[in-house]
């Protein structure tokens, strides 16, 4: 089985592209949501995010994601130390996640996919076989993402400022899906869908 990335900048679609191969039957893991998931899970996780930042981060075990955001927002090296606490245990979780299809009947799920806004930044890509950049122009971006998250162009040009460069990210990837207003997005994921079945063939 095939271990496949989807990955790109705020507001590209990535999202929206993951759900369409899940709509073809693979499976997707959406790393976001498993963060969150293992944040509130993984006792080892919650021990070290407390010396690091402070018990008040958790309510009955929950987190404050909205104080650990303000701890991290305007402080890079905080939020560098956030990732690599966090991401280890999502990469990994991911792993073991793909690994529970490894004996399905290939015919059955050919390729499994990770969804999550960083691969590169992480070291991600090393556990993936392929990656797939989601690629939108600037302003789409820019003006998805204000409209997703209620957010002013400030804010988000601020997050996309943080971000990896964009031609850099794409250029790391090994396909790419279009997501501008021209090019239709379903028949991009079929096509790309059927090249990753032959890939699992040809391995
Ligand atoms: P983030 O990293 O910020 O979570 P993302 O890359 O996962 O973003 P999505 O959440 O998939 O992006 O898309 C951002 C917003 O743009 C969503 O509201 C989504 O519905 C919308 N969107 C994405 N692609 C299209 C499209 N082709 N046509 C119309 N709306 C779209």
């Amino acid at each position: 089985m095939l271990r496949i990335g989807i990955t790109g900048g705020i507001g590209s679609g990535k999202t929206t592209v993951a759900k369409i191969f899940e709509v073809l039957g693979v499976p997707v893991y959406y790393s976001d949501d498993a963060a969150k998931r293992l944040m509130n899970e993984d006792d080892a996780l919650q021990q070290k995010l407390i010396e690091n930042f402070g018990a008040t981060i958790f309510e009955n075990k929950q987190l404050n994601r909205s104080l650990l955001a303000s701890i991290v927002f305007n402080d890079p090296e905080k939020l560098s130390l956030l990732n690599s606490i966090v991401h280890p245990v999502t990469i990994a979780d991911a792993e073991k996640w793909m690994k529970g299809f490894s004996n399905n009947d290939s015919k059955e799920t050919p390729y499994a996919i990770k969804e999550a806004a960083l691969i590169f930044e992480s070291g991600a890509q090393k556990k993936l076989d392929y990656v797939i950049g989601v690629n939108a122009p600037y302003k789409l971006r820019l003006q998805r993402a204000m409209q997703r998250d209620h957010l002013s162009k400030e804010e988000v040009e601020a997050r996309i400022a943080k971000q990896m460069d964009e031609t850099k990210k794409m250029n790391l990837c090994n396909f790419i899906i279009t997501n501008d207003e021209d090019q239709l997005l379903i028949p991009q994921v079929v096509e790309l869908h059927k090249k990753l079945i032959q890939l699992t063939i040809d391995n």
